[in-house]
């Protein structure tokens, strides 16, 4: 195996939110995905109106790059026929179950990145791949527009879909003040090294009464408490800070959103994909493998498992709102 060029850190000590010194919560975990050199500790805020959890010590800036070298956000390789089969077997009768339990119409409302009630305008997606979600809004309206780093995953979204995408940074990009109507970011804010500059940053280029949604990995998920340190949504060390309920909620505070301008709940919508691969994680746990998680093979019982916890997490928020697999946070800009 080629040897991999070390990534140079800094300590991070203090919490970014709240500047609170972090405790230690998981030491020494390698990258099991995609095979970052490294190993790698998480610190958690011990404040309990805060309790972000983040990487410490952190890649420099300048070596974030490294983290992502075998990183990829699409996956172009097909998919096997039996698998292809159960899915769609799966989808059909997983409907059955879904609609009674209201699980079906939460999804659908993640589709839209809870847009759903709005009137088309000019949208921009922070991260968006090869832009399945652009499609998804263009074809209701939307002028949707996006950003990612991913060069391939922009030009499929580019060649293939004909889709208005540029590759960059928010801060990178020079968008004018109050021009869009709706700035969305799904499993993007854990990836920044200065999430809440980059908030504020969503904020300047909305129009007043424009929507932010953050979408991100729940520290505090029934997911996490099952697989701990094989918990997916941790993903070291390109998940740079993991929010929970209480955190983000602490960003809508430093951002000046109070209700009702803000809300935030969390979801069990996506649930069955993040914990199916926290359980192959937490089965292989073996450090280094650069195969990142096989998608060809099928694990007829774990992915089982996964559905029916799914399941249960969903029927638990009723009790217990804070311990969905994604935590979602909405700002109104006044
Ligand atoms: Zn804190």
């Amino acid at each position: 195996m080629k040897t991999e060029p070390k990534i140079l850190t800094e300590e991070k000590p203090f919490c970014t939110l709240c500047a609170e010194r972090g405790e230690l919560l998981y030491a020494r975990l390698s990258d099991s995905l995609f095979g970052a050199p490294g190993q790698w500790n998480l610190f958690k805020c011990p404040r309990s109106n805060c309790g972000l959890i983040w990487l410490n010590p952190a890649p420099l800036p300048a070596e974030l790059h490294k983290v992502y070298a075998h990183y990829y956000t699409h996956d172009a390789t097909a998919e096997s026929l039996g698998r292809k089969a159960v899915r769609l077997l799966y989808n059909g009768l997983s409907k059955l179950i879904q609609w009674p339990i209201g699980l079906a119409q939460a999804r659908r409302r993640m589709e839209y990145l809870y847009l759903d009630d709005k009137f088309s305008g000019r949208l921009l997606d922070i991260g968006c791949g090869d832009g399945a979600y652009l499609r998804f809004m263009a074809a209701r309206g939307w002028k949707a527009e996006g950003i990612d780093l991913d060069e391939q995953a922009l030009k499929r979204a580019r060649d293939l879909y004909r889709l208005n995408v540029s590759q960059g940074t928010l801060e990178e990009k020079d968008y004018t003040d109050s021009s869009f109507d709706a700035v969305t970011l799904r499993h993007v804010i854990e990836h920044l090294p200065d999430p809440l500059g980059t908030l504020r940053h969503c904020l300047r280029i909305l129009r007043p009464g424009g929507t932010l949604v953050v979408v991100t990995p729940n520290s505090e998920s029934l997911g996490h408490g099952i697989t701990h340190e094989y918990w997916r949504g941790l993903e070291v060390p390109r998940h740079l800070n993991i929010f929970s309920l209480t955190a983000l909620r602490r960003c809508a505070r430093e951002l000046g959103f109070t209700e009702p301008m803000q809300s935030s709940f969390t979801t069990a919508t996506g649930a069955d994909f993040i914990l199916d691969e926290s359980l192959a994680l937490q089965a292989r746990s073996q450090p280094g493998n650069l195969q990142g998680i096989e998608k060809k093979t099928l694990h007829f019982k774990r992915t089982l498992r996964a559905v029916l916890l799914q399941y249960r997490e969903h029927l638990s928020l009723k009790r217990d709102p804070s311990i969905g697999e994604e935590a979602v946070l909405i700002l109104q800009k006044r």
